[in-house]
């Protein structure tokens, strides 16, 4: 099994070996594409948005300048930073501007952690691992801190922490960071998220993600997951095709007329 560093780690090998957050999430979104995607089959093109959460992490671990020079696209012909990046900036000022953000993200920069779970090798890579201070921290970028939005899945308005699964993500980085160190069960780091918003203006918020009786939750969930995922990625079962994602929409094949109201 691939030994992980930060130039390894999101590679196709390290994904095959090992399941991670977002390789979860594919799986419960699309099993056809997150199968895709581990088989190097569909990659996705990087969006703005994905490079601007990126560059912001850079002032974080301190590769900012290295992260420059690989992305060209960021610049226009002029030169000038394209607009989301003058953002970025902005973020990135807003952060280092206030003591208490700062003080939440010292710590340890980008540690890559192992465990095994639920059946499978599961890789977490934290943002900011403070062991004396016993928290772990994710910087999230977002388009709003305070909007709500809606969710099909609870067919109601919730925050971003929802939106986007971060409990999901804090039960898991929590549970793999706690075995891959040998503390007792439940003995969980204090997890919190630094999150700076996308806004002209950033706003920002540190955000405990204590709930260790949500974590238990999202445990379970997981663990009632993973057998048919597991199945799905080693070939066992038959993945799933959403018929709506990006990749389902670039395999769709006619084989009929559909009747306009079935839209
Ligand atoms: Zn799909």
């Amino acid at each position: 099994m691939l030994v992980l560093n930060r130039s390894n780690y999101h590679s196709l090998l390290a994904n095959q070996d090992y399941m991670s957050r977002g390789q979860y999430l594919d799986f419960l979104t699309c099993e056809a594409q997150a199968l895709a995607k581990v088989k190097g089959e569909w990659i996705e093109e990087p969006s703005d948005a994905l490079l601007v959460g990126q560059y912001v992490h850079t002032f974080n671990d301190g590769t900012r300048p290295e992260f420059i020079s690989l992305h060209p696209e960021m610049f226009k012909k002029d030169g000038g930073l394209k607009a989301p990046f003058v953002v970025a900036d902005k973020m990135i000022a807003t952060l280092q501007a206030d003591p208490f953000a700062m003080y939440v993200l010292e710590g340890q920069k980008e540690v890559i952690f192992t465990a095994e779970l639920f059946g499978c090798w599961w890789k977490v890579m934290i943002d900011s691992h403070n062991i004396e201070k016993r928290r772990n921290v994710d910087l999230k970028t977002t388009r709003s801190i305070t909007d709500h939005a809606w969710s099909e899945e609870i067919r109601e308005k919730v925050s971003f922490v929802e939106k986007y699964n971060y409990m999901t993500q804090a039960a898991l980085y929590s549970e793999i960071e706690r075995i891959a160190n040998s503390r007792p069960l439940e003995d969980w780091l204090d997890f919190y998220i630094v999150a700076v918003s996308k806004q002209d203006v950033p706003d920002k918020e540190v955000i405990s993600m204590v709930d260790p009786e949500r974590y238990k939750i999202e445990l379970i969930n997981i663990r009632s997951n993973m057998p048919r995922i597991l199945a799905v990625k080693s070939g066992q079962a038959e993945p799933e095709h959403c018929g709506h994602c990006d990749y389902c929409r670039s395999q769709k094949q006619l084989t009929r007329a559909i009747h306009y109201s079935e839209l």
